[in-house]
């Protein structure tokens, strides 16, 4: 133990000791916050009616009825719904990628790029 000397140490340990885990009192707190009922009635996450299944979604494990699976996979209708975004995403981006690239492509073939000392002709389209 190192002992304290200035005031900026003193400052120091007790910023160390606020980080310490929360006291048991304070536990007892948050566990009389939580509802009782949450427990035992749960929606399904796709139909939204009471659930009683223990059947979860794989991806989210949010409770939902075992005839609202898709068939072979326990994927509830949000993380099926974001597995086939993610993939529609990535052929999306992939095909934006070539086509920027393309793009850029073509900008340089029409414009080299200017250096510094050319004299730079700017057209108007008025005259
Ligand atoms: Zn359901
Ligand atoms: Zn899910």
């Amino acid at each position: 133990m190192t002992s304290i000397q200035s005031e900026e140490e003193l400052e120091n340990a007790l910023d160390k000791c606020s980080l310490l885990p929360i006291s048991e009192e304070q536990e007892e707190n948050e566990e009389q916050m939580v509802l009782p009922d949450l427990e035992t009635a749960v929606n399904c996450i796709v139909c939204d009616e009471i659930c009683q299944d223990s059947t979860t979604c794989d991806d989210c494990n949010l409770p939902m009825h075992e005839s609202c699976c898709e068939e072979g996979v326990k994927l509830c209708n949000l993380c099926s719904r974001r597995n086939s975004r993610k993939r529609n995403r990535a052929t999306a981006l992939e095909g934006s990628d070539q086509q920027a690239e393309k793009m850029m492509k073509h900008s340089r073939n029409r414009f080299p790029p200017a250096s510094r000392g050319d004299s730079v002709r700017i057209h108007s389209v008025r005259e």
